[in-house]
């Protein structure tokens, strides 16, 4: 069995961002050579996802009203988290976003259904942070 591991970089410009990674992961797979096998793609920080869905402008608007329902950003000081941080709305939206995706790998490709893209979630940006992926498989 072969294993591959690499891990992408991200700095968005905003506090919140959805990137749609798929190519950066597809040209992962390429580099791993592995043709059968699993996929794990994780963000590797708390307030950040990595998710699948579809790669559509509304609907990641939608996505970002939803998610401040749920957990607005703003007053920081409704959040006990936010002593020497004003960050818990993003804990809170990469709960609900999900931590990581794992996509089958068959005859050297992302074994998706219609529609399906990775994406990066960022819900708290402007710094450095990673994503692992970790392929598994021959
Ligand atoms: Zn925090």
């Amino acid at each position: 069995m072969k294993s591959y591991r690499k891990e992408l970089t991200f700095n968005t410009k905003n506090r919140r961002e959805f990137i749609n990674i798929t190519p950066y992961v597809e040209e992962a797979l390429k580099e791993s050579g592995i043709k059968e096998g699993l996929l794990l793609c994780n963000a590797m920080h708390i307030t950040a996802s990595v998710f699948i869905n579809d790669d559509e402008n509304g609907l990641h608007h939608d996505f970002e009203v939803f998610l401040e329902k749920l957990a607005p950003e703003k007053p920081y000081d409704q959040y006990r988290h936010n002593g020497f941080e004003d960050n818990a709305d993003a804990h809170l939206k990469r709960t609900i976003m999900g931590r990581e995706v794992v996509v089958a790998i068959t005859d050297g490709k992302l074994d998706f259904g219609p529609w399906e893209q990775i994406f990066y979630g960022e819900f708290d940006g402007k710094r450095p942070k990673r994503v692992l992926i970790k392929i598994i498989g021959e």
